[in-house]
């Protein structure tokens, strides 16, 4: 038995002469004091409470008040650590699967960026093709309307060479191949093209 039980009131240690008994207050009172005082109340607090005997047959509320507070620490800490354990391994494999994903995702990301910056070049080079194209198309204008003005029967042999005119588009979206016999520069002289007078349509 610890040694802070003994009675409320005489303040004597339990034994053959001194049993004790709790009341429902929480006051834990001795069988000579007990007599002293009032049916159904505690002589302490005056409290109405039931009494009853305390001995290894009081309840387990009861007795739960009374035990070695080390073994129900350890009892606790040892569930506590069980589930801890538990619900670790658990958060554990949760992280090691989003971890798997978030990985997967990454190189998904990876390639995206890559097919993203290859686009890129595609469109650059799709866009030089247009300038080329168009740049190519000035010069067409320009020369047709200088042989209108030289006269009607020079006309059909120059629009026809024209109508003939071709330029390759980029190959893989990225070189542009232009074969040719004849070499046109554009109004600023930066961009030049090569053109093709064909007369099959073969390359
Ligand atoms: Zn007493
Ligand atoms: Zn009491």
């Amino acid at each position: 038995m610890p040694y802070w039980i003994c009675c409320n009131s005489c303040f004597n240690l339990p034994g053959p002469e001194c049993q004790l008994a709790v009341a429902s207050c929480g006051h834990v009172i001795c069988n000579v004091c007990f007599q002293k005082g009032k049916q159904g109340e505690c002589m302490i607090c005056k409290a109405k409470c039931q009494v009853t005997p305390l001995s290894d047959k009081s309840s387990a509320e009861v007795k739960a008040l009374f035990s070695d507070v080390n073994s129900v620490a350890t009892k606790h800490f040892t569930e506590i650590s069980k589930v801890l354990l538990f619900q670790a391994r658990h958060q554990k494999r949760l992280l090691v699967h989003y971890q798997k994903r978030n990985e997967k995702l990454e190189e998904v990301l990876l390639k995206m960026k890559q097919e993203i910056q290859q686009m890129s070049k595609t469109i650059t080079a799709q866009n030089a093709y247009i300038a080329k194209l168009e740049s190519t198309l000035q010069h067409q204008r320009a020369e047709n309307i200088e042989v209108d003005g030289r006269g009607l029967f020079r006309k059909p042999e120059i629009s026809g060479s024209v109508q003939r005119l071709s330029i390759s588009p980029p190959q893989d979206g990225c070189v542009i191949n232009m074969k040719g016999d004849r070499e046109l520069v554009s109004s600023t002289g930066r961009s030049r093209c090569l053109l093709q007078r064909t007369t099959g349509g073969g390359r």
